[in-house]
């Protein structure tokens, strides 16, 4: 962190497109419920962020490596990572769903033997994919960014793809052209993260500003402005 006018100034990862978590707007300035929550929680316990947009993996490397002060990124809260990261309290609910192209004849995992199945690099959707794929019989590809995952299952390369299911849903409800054909695998929250033993303060505020901004009603608001439709 670096000092300036007495506020410090943290360097904070996000990915790069994960609506409605965090996504550049018709203005190029970075939203969502994640950049939205933490500059909430900035304001409440007076520190500054500098967003830096980067792959979910490179988020992850960039953290790990001391380059960045901590992350947030529709980052699932997971016993591995648990290792290596030393988590916020949760903020949100999530889970890993699977979707097709909407005319696709695939309506389960059984279906997917011999096929492709996309995912993004360092994911829970990854490891889900990992974990699974001898059992169905389908071979993975990995993308670094959402869109372009997507884009695989829509030109027909890959036959599915597998991301959370809140931004799936956003996403199709934006208009991707997409399908939904499982119920959520993989369930936990998300939470903002730091490298394990590192940023400890940030951390601390990160928590007592969650908490804050809860109280107030304001966590809800960028919510609902988000996931409601009351923005
Ligand atoms: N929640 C998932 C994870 O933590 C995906 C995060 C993302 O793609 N930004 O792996």
């Amino acid at each position: 962190s670096v000092k300036a006018a007495g506020e410090p100034t943290y360097q904070i990862g996000t990915d790069v497109t994960f609506p409605p978590f965090e996504f550049a707007n018709s203005q190029n300035k970075y939203v969502g419920i994640d950049i939205d929550i933490l500059n909430a929680i900035a304001k409440d316990q007076g520190f500054k962020v500098n967003i830096k947009p980067t792959s979910f993996n490179g988020a992850i490397q960039a953290t790990q490596s001391g380059q960045l002060d901590g992350m947030i990124a529709g980052m699932s809260i997971t016993p591995q990572r648990k290792a290596t990261f030393d988590f916020s309290k949760p903020y949100f609910e999530s889970g890993v769903v699977t979707a097709v192209k909407p005319g696709s004849d695939i309506k389960s995992l059984n279906q997917l033997r011999g096929k492709k199945v996309a995912v993004k690099t360092g994911t829970e959707g990854a490891e889900y994919a990992d974990k699974i794929k001898n059992k169905y019989g389908f071979k993975v590809t990995t993308f670094d960014q959402s869109n372009d995952m997507y884009q695989d299952v829509m030109t027909g390369n890959s036959a599915a793809c597998f991301d959370d299911s809140p931004v799936m849903q956003y996403g199709i409800k934006q208009g991707l052209k997409l399908k939904i054909i499982t119920k959520p695998a993989m369930s936990g929250p998300y939470g903002f993260a730091v490298d394990k033993g590192k940023n400890k303060v940030l951390l601390t505020k990160f928590n007592n500003g969650l908490a804050h901004i809860k109280k107030t009603g304001e966590y809800q608001k960028i919510v609902d402005k988000y996931l409601n439709g009351k923005g």
